[in-house]
């Protein structure tokens, strides 16, 4: 079994920068599960399914095979055998992932490939169910939160740093809608674990937030 340590919070939280941090000055291997399920649902966009499209959704989970490769260190995520990471982080793939997710299909696709990468390797893993239901028997566990307004802002700026025209109020109001969409699905709803560390990185820097993990880590 490899050390593990499970990050989970809510969307725009830090988690994905955080862990990739944490993963290299503790030499674990990062693994981004978020990324899976925008994987699965890139697979559901090519074959023109809508999000709402529930019994189309679960059959195209037949054949869809998601893989993980380390590539220098980087996760690279496989697609039926095509590496779709460059299309990962598309607008309209986090919306599709977002709902698609609160599928129980789709998650008992995705929970095994998880649980093995972790059985084998020491690895930090960040997503919304990791510390209650992906790894409960993690080393560490981890909820990472900011209140909505930081998260909001944080998203804003990555967003205007890359050139793209966005408006505040309009990704406050998606980052909310996600939210409650992960809180309040039946199956895995992100919700703090019993044996989670809740940081609040509102008022943290990246700095502060990554020591403040180092120093829980074995
Ligand atoms: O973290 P990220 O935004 O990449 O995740 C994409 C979507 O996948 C989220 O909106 C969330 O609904 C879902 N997800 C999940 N469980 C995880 C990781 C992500 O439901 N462990």
């Amino acid at each position: 079994m490899g050390y593990n340590v499970a990050i989970d919070g809510p969307a725009g939280a830090g988690k994905s920068t955080i862990a990739k941090l944490v993963a290299k000055k503790k030499g674990y291997i990062y693994v981004d599960t978020g990324a899976m399920y925008r994987g699965l649902a890139i697979h559901f966009l090519d074959q023109g399914i809508h999000a709402q499209e529930t019994d189309k959704v679960i059959k195209a989970c037949q054949n869809a095979q998601v893989t993980i490769r380390y590539e220098e260190g980087v996760q690279q995520v496989y697609l039926n055998g095509k590496n779709i990471t460059s299309r990962l982080r598309e607008e309209e793939v986090g919306n599709m992932a977002s709902v698609t997710s609160a599928i129980p299909e789709v998650r008992a696709k995705l929970l095994e490939l998880q649980q093995n990468l972790a059985h084998t390797q020491d690895v930090i893993m960040d997503g919304r169910d990791i510390g209650t239901c992906v790894l409960p028997n993690a080393d560490v566990k981890v909820f990472l939160t900011a209140s909505v307004e930081t998260r909001a802002k944080r998203r804003y700026q990555e967003l205007q740093e890359k050139g793209i025209a966005c408006d505040l109020e309009e990704i406050k109001s998606d980052i909310q809608e996600r939210d409650h969409r992960d809180m309040t699905r039946e199956i895995a709803p992100l919700k703090q674990a019993e044996d989670a560390y809740l940081v609040d990185s509102s008022d943290m820097t990246i700095d502060e937030v990554v020591d403040a993990i180092v120093e829980l880590c074995k």
